[in-house]
């Protein structure tokens, strides 16, 4: 099997918004024996931590890309060129290690791949791929979730 590139957050790396991470043990071992390689798009995009939380506003990653949403922090700024930075970034790593699998965070506005939040910041989901999932899958890779990769190992 080739390697698997994986959301930061899930192999225990404290990138998260908050500060903190959304370890699933069975990726950060993955991580430690060499097969996954982390990669956090918010802050590849040049974003902090902490950092208010973000929502996509006007439809998903996909219109993002396509220049019909925007992504928005709980601020009001704008940070859609961050997240499109980062979405590039990642889709160059995932390119590097010629990635067979992406494994990435359910309902972020980045890494989210069968769900996001609305954009009204009430927890509210919607379907949809966030932004750096939509980048990747537009370029051919796979992509699934924490929750799906679960059911893999
Ligand atoms: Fe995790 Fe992705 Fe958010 Fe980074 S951008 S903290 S990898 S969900």
């Amino acid at each position: 099997m080739g390697r698997i590139l994986v959301s930061a957050c899930l192999a225990g790396v404290n990138c998260k918004y908050s500060g903190g991470h959304n370890l699933v043990p069975a990726i950060a071992e993955l991580v430690a024996k060499g097969k996954a390689v982390p990669v956090c798009p918010e802050t590849l995009g040049g974003l902090k931590i902490p950092r208010p939380p973000a929502e996509i506003q006007g439809g998903d990653g996909r219109d993002v890309l396509a220049g019909r949403a925007r992504v928005v922090d709980k601020e009001g700024k704008d940070v859609t060129a961050a997240f499109l930075r980062g979405a590039a970034a990642t889709l160059a790593k995932a390119r590097e290690i010629e990635a067979e699998l992406v494994v990435l965070k359910e309902k972020s506005p980045s890494c989210g791949s069968k769900f996001i939040y609305d954009g009204t910041f009430t927890g509210t989901k919607r379907p949809g791929f966030g932004v750096t999932t939509a980048l990747l899958r537009e370029h051919g890779f796979r992509v699934i979730s924490e929750e799906e990769f679960a059911f893999k190992v």
